[in-house]
């Protein structure tokens, strides 16, 4: 009997792409140049791109056809309108900025929104963020609950935050102290992780209690929306539309990559309520984006998010997404590879501290495990660990986080359940004989997001 525990895909495919697959040899030497560095690798010498899930998603035809009919007029774009009225009804906020992408939302927000030496509490801190939080003063504060940082305790909503911590930050801090509190729905650098209805309820009553405000990085809503629907009491006969509306109920705003849960290339958006502190962002975008009504955007993006948000909420759409991926964690699980547990939205996360337990975290293991990972297979992953972290902005050191992880980020509707079986047969392969892979120095360090660019050498 075929098992049907894992959804076929909810399309049939109407334009491919060919990937082809260079040899041994020559991607030994593509790793070389590339200092070690995914983020440095050609894309045409890639196999199976798993570096990330932004903007590499997969437009259905309606988006094409939505792309032929966007409004590209400087001002007052028809698109811009079908924008805002789309992320109205499926977000319920009052106000929406386009911007290019999500790290242009979180610029106008940090800019607005933070006064320097304020606090910035998140559940667990995101590169670009926590970057514009810093570069407008402000002090990151993890709040995220004690068992995210941690591989191997399963929990259902491992991406909550810790209401204590929260209680106990406004108690020393005061709350005139306090920005606002950043929720990430889901949490991408605890390997996808979802946050319950229950917890933001939750926290809307404590910020409500003390006056403060809740924005969401919203980049995986949708994600985050499936996991409540199958795991949280009272959910499941809700649709995944009611549920994403009835986070936002509990938030003042939210900062959105459209490159995510969106379904599109590129583009992004803030949402608010405030009439206030939508007046400044109006004044901000046009420095750093352009006119209000499209921000950074094409108008033919903009049609194409529209019509990707409605396709985002469609139940076998996300259902897929999110079973696609935990087959290949299932798999990997079921040979030993050490992962984060659960197995989150968007992809799987090798945990690079115990797959190469014979290095040390100074020796880069996630960043060396990615590396090898694609010298023996042409499989591009990412390292998420002490490289991401960067350094601490005040004393220099480097930030030595608990996850230490390869990230295998699944983009959405470009890959088969074949290819995930190529993917699962290369990170056994390479588990097997893990004591082969050497760790790693830099060669170069940039300043900021330092991830992106760094180069290293093998030790
Ligand atoms: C990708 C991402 C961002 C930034 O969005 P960009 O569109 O890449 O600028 C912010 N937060 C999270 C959690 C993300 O994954």
């Amino acid at each position: 009997m075929l098992d049907n525990k894992y959804p076929p895909e909810p399309f049939r495919i109407k334009s491919v792409e060919p990937v082809k697959m260079i040899d041994r040899a020559a991607r030994e030497e593509v790793i070389k140049k590339a200092g070690y560095n995914t983020f440095l690798i050609d894309s045409e010498d890639v196999y199976i791109d798993l570096l990330t899930d932004s903007g590499t998603n997969a437009m259905s035809d309606r988006q094409w056809a939505g792309m032929m009919i966007g409004d590209e007029a400087y001002a007052g774009s028809r698109s811009f309108h079908t924008l805002k009225e789309t992320v109205q009804e499926y977000f319920g906020f009052k106000h929406m900025i386009p911007t290019h992408q999500g790290r242009g939302a979180e610029n106008i927000l940090s800019t607005i929104a933070i006064k320097p030496g304020q606090f910035v509490p998140g559940n667990m801190y995101f590169t670009t963020t926590r970057y514009h939080q810093e570069a407008n003063g402000g002090n990151f504060i993890d709040i995220v609950i004690d068992e995210a940082h941690d591989t191997q305790i399963d929990l259902p909503f491992k991406g909550n935050i810790d209401l204590n911590k929260l209680q106990n930050l406004i108690d020393k801090e005061g709350s005139e102290n306090i920005a606002y509190i950043c929720l990430a729905v889901t949490v991408n650098l605890a390997g996808g992780q979802p946050v319950s209805m229950e917890n933001m309820r939750d926290v809307r009553k404590l910020c409500d209690k003390h006056g403060l405000k809740v924005f969401y990085d919203a980049t995986r809503c949708v994600e985050n929306a499936y996991f409540i629907k199958e795991r949280e009491a009272g959910y499941a006969n809700k649709s995944i539309k009611e549920i994403v509306l009835e986070m936002f109920s509990y938030a003042d705003g939210a900062t959105m990559s459209g490159k995510k849960d969106c379904i599109v290339n590129i583009g992004g958006f803030l949402c608010m309520n405030d009439d206030e502190l939508f007046m400044q962002a109006k004044e901000l975008v046009v420095v750093f984006e352009g006119m209000p009504s499209y921000g950074g955007m094409a108008g033919r993006d903009m049609e194409a998010m529209a019509i990707g948000i409605k396709e985002s909420v469609q139940e076998e759409y996300i259902e897929h997404r999110i079973k696609q991926v935990r087959y290949l964690g299932d798999n990997l699980l079921a040979a030993g590879v050490p992962i984060m547990e659960p197995i989150g939205g968007h992809g799987v996360y090798l945990d690079a501290k115990r797959f190469c337990s014979h290095l040390t975290q100074e020796q880069f293991p996630a960043q060396a495990l990615a590396a090898n990972l694609y010298v023996e297979s042409g499989v591009r992953a990412m390292e998420r660990g002490i490289i991401s972290a960067g350094r601490n902005k005040d004393t220099g050191e480097n930030h030595a986080p608990k996850l230490e992880l390869v990230r295998l980020t699944i983009p959405r509707r470009v890959y088969t359940y074949a290819h995930m079986d190529v993917v699962a047969k290369a990170v056994i392969a390479l588990h097997e004989k893990k004591e082969s892979i050497k760790g790693l120095r830099f060669v170069y360090e940039p300043k900021m997001l330092r991830f992106f660019n760094a180069r290293f050498e093998e030790i």
